[in-house]
């Protein structure tokens, strides 16, 4: 719903209602309807892609110089910020999840908007030596309309994530949040608009991934896809990507290893552990979901970990107190409750959680307890596959490469933690695993600053960093003719 709670999307420049079927948003806390909304459909598209593209190529926007354009984003930010608690309230109800953490994703969505401004007034374009009588110099451009899809899991950082690197490079955006929580796109899409952002230049189409999203990867004036999701709607929208020759940039899915040696602070490695993977209610590309503990510290830190575990508060994200809130929906609650019998089935061993809190506080709510598992071996299928949900699997390892050989031994490749005191064996291991990130003595920390992304079936590409900006640009090379004489050959 809009500000004024009318269903309406932003299709270049104009709120209206979307030509698209009519979907709900339901609220994780009891199913209850939040908000019905007409979703994009492909004329949509085509609508806000050619708005985009007018608006790019405007001389309004396209000459606009760097430090200019980096004043929308700095704006942008200071909109968020003003509008933050009422975005972090909006994101609780429509994802589920903790207020702490939705405050956390606002502030981050308001200082990726600040980072990328400042980072677009150092940017530069360079000369290259010459090697003949010419200035050689290698220059950046705006691709055009760059077309962003994100999940549901952290909506405003992911689409901040996207947007600001895309505006900093001069492009226009159609952006399409998860159809499961597209209230606060819509939102940052207002607060962009309030900062004075030229029309045009955002478009917000909520709508079903088979239909909104597929046709912005399809458009054929759409010049970059920037997605983040899952790991087989990625191969899907890369395969359309190689067909059209266009750029793409893939944040996947993971199934991310955590070690612990028997040297590691355990304090320490108890509460990185717990957060790693329980915070989020689990639903993290990064979880740390696949433990593996050397067998001399094991049962201690299984056991420490349970207990601690089992203690974690589970209730609504509005609450502060919340650690564990619900799951985004009660599909995807149901959907994780069947992953878990699947691993029994398996032979896990259920050490807590396993179901859903009992009580009548929890009786409507998409809820689900931490849950750790235990004595299934690496190939099993819980261990191999992205549950997205409050489910640790443990396993005890004793020798090191036999450790990196099965840490490795998956096809994602997105994030690992490292716990242990000597900095030698730290270092070797983090060079060893296969994996875009590696914490050590620490986990799911971020910064703006410092690049994201995965190996493997984890994706393709980086965000964040200086270099985010370029990852929405056209590279191009310019000769410059300096000779006194003509080209020989046809003189
Ligand atoms: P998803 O792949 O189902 O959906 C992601 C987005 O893609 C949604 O907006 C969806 O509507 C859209 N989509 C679906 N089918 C499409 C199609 N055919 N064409 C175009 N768009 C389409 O993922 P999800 O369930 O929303 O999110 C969870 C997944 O995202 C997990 O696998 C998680 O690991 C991953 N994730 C990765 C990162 C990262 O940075 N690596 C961050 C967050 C989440």
């Amino acid at each position: 719903m809009g500000a004024d709670g009318a269903d309406e999307i932003l299709v270049g420049g104009v709120w209206r209602r979307g030509s698209g079927a009519e979907f709900a948003s339901r609220s994780p806390l009891d199913g209850t309807v939040i908000a019905r909304l007409h979703g994009a459909d492909a004329a949509d598209v085509d609508e806000a892609v050619r708005a985009g593209a007018a608006a790019a190529a405007d001389p309004a926007w396209r000459d606009l110089p760097p430090h200019e354009r980096a004043r929308y984003l700095v704006r942008i930010a200071d909109g968020i910020a003003g509008a933050a608690e009422r975005l972090a309230a909006l994101q609780t109800r429509d994802t589920g999840k903790s207020i702490n953490e939705t405050r956390a994703l606002v502030a981050s969505a308001q200082a990726t908007f600040r980072y990328f401004a400042a980072a677009l007034e150092t940017m530069e374009d360079g000369l290259t030596p010459p090697r003949g009588p010419y200035l050689t110099m290698s220059v950046h451009e705006p691709i055009g309309v760059v077309g962003a899809i994100t999940p549901w899991n952290s909506p405003i950082a992911s689409d901040a994530q996207k947007i600001a690197p895309a505006l900093a490079a001069g492009n226009a955006v159609v952006l399409k949040p998860a159809e499961w929580t597209p209230l606060v796109a819509l939102a940052l899409g207002r607060v962009i608009e309030e900062a004075g952002l030229p029309a045009g230049l955002l478009s917000v189409l909520p709508g079903p991934g088979g239909v909104t999203g597929d046709a912005i990867v399809r458009h054929p004036g759409v010049g970059k896809v920037s997605f983040t999701g899952g790991t087989a709607t990625g191969r899907a929208i890369g395969a359309v990507a190689a067909e059209k020759i266009m750029p793409v940039s893939l944040e996947l899915g993971g199934k991310s290893p955590t070690i612990v040696f028997p040297d590691a602070d355990l304090e320490r490695t108890i509460a990185g552990l717990l957060f790693g993977v329980f915070s989020s209610s689990g639903q993290s590309c990064v979880a740390g979901s696949r433990l593996f503990v050397h067998s001399a510290v094991y049962r201690r830190v299984v056991d420490e970990l349970v207990a601690r575990a089992g203690a974690l508060r589970v209730g609504p994200g509005a609450d502060p107190a919340t650690q564990v809130a619900p799951l985004v929906t009660h599909a995807h609650r149901d959907r994780v409750a069947g992953m878990v019998e699947r691993a029994r089935g398996e032979g896990a061993r259920v050490l807590c959680g396993g179901r859903a809190p009992e009580g009548a506080a929890f009786a409507a709510g998409a809820y689900y307890l931490p849950t750790v598992l235990e004595g299934l071996p690496n190939g099993s299928a819980t261990c191999q596959e992205e549950i997205f949900g409050p489910v640790l699997a443990v396993l005890p390892f004793e020798d090191e490469d036999d450790l990196i050989a099965q840490a490795n031994d998956s096809v994602y490749g997105l994030a690992c933690g490292i716990w242990t005191r000597d900095y030698r064996r730290a270092w070797r291991v983090a060079r060893r695993i296969d994996a875009g990130t590696v914490w050590i003595n620490t986990y799911k920390q971020f910064s703006i600053s410092t690049p994201f992304g995965g190996m493997k079936a984890s994706g393709i590409g980086r965000e964040k960093g200086r270099e985010g900006i370029l990852a929405y640009a056209r590279q191009k090379s310019v000769y410059w003719d300096l000779a006194e004489a003509p080209l020989p050959w046809a003189s």
